[in-house]
């Protein structure tokens, strides 16, 4: 069976609907299903719909949403639910994104709430952890990783981790230019897995490296075994550069 390898594209607060539509259109020219390959897309809400349509005769690419509150309904003013994001087309939703959790101060606890209630409505959650600059020059590495961890295991039941997806983005090296090593992230895939492990839980969970992944550096990233992926933001705005990278 081929490797399962899944390229993720973040495109955070870029493409509205329309150039959304034109980016899919584009993508869809220039590539083709690869066995054991996913692609997914989380364009901002408002463009989900639309790439979704376009996409809907490749069952290799799901599209998903940014963000969605842990509660379904209520007086959440400018949030949307998970259920909204499902009707509009998202499979599958990012959680805890560094910008997420540093810009907007969202909390271990609450990244936590928002992949529970993601799991309940039958999406599947990418949830993303990862050190500062500080944290990692100040030795607290495996700390940091090993909370945001400990809060996300605390809630999920152990049969649920089937339909996790996690992603391990050093916030050093997100749109910085700067990535880790190959082997600084396969060590902290192994910290993750040997953590999760550790907690009971018997799957293999499939981890993605993110963080100024581009098409000259992806490969020598995913030669190591301990990648099941990546999750790009810069390098995936452009339909012909997202191609390239993801091998056409
Ligand atoms: C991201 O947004 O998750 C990301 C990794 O961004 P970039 O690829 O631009 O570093």
């Amino acid at each position: 069976m081929a490797r399962r390898l899944i390229y993720a594209a973040n495109w955070k607060m870029n493409h509205g609907p329309t150039a959304a539509r034109s980016f899919a259109q584009r993508f869809l020219e220039l590539t083709r299903p690869v066995e054991g390959r996913e692609l997914w897309f989380f364009p901002p809400i408002i463009s989900v719909a639309g790439v979704a349509e376009v996409f809907r005769s490749r069952p290799d690419i799901s599209v998903g949403a940014q963000n969605a509150h842990w509660e379904l309904k209520g007086a959440f003013t400018g949030e949307i639910s998970v259920t909204m994001a499902m009707e509009t087309g998202a499979r599958t939703m990012l959680i805890g994104h560094s910008e997420r959790r540093h810009l907007f101060g969202e909390t271990d606890d609450q990244v936590a709430r928002k992949t529970v209630t993601t799991l309940r409505a039958g999406l599947i959650p990418l949830v993303c952890v990862g050190e500062t600059l500080a944290e990692r020059e100040g030795g607290r590495t495996e700390q940091v990783v090993l909370r945001q961890m400990t809060a996300v295991l605390d809630r999920v039941a152990n049969e649920d981790w089937e339909r996790i997806v996690l992603a391990y983005e050093p916030v050093w090296a997100i749109g910085t230019g700067k990535n880790a090593t190959p082997d600084d992230a396969a060590q902290v895939h192994e910290l993750i897995r040997f953590e999760v492990s550790r907690r009971g839980v018997n799957v293999r969970v499939p981890i993605l490296y993110g963080g100024s992944v581009n098409a000259g550096n992806v490969l020598s990233l995913l030669e190591r075994p301990e990648l099941d992926g990546v999750l790009v933001g810069g390098a995936s705005l452009d339909p012909d550069g997202w191609a390239e990278l993801v091998g056409f």
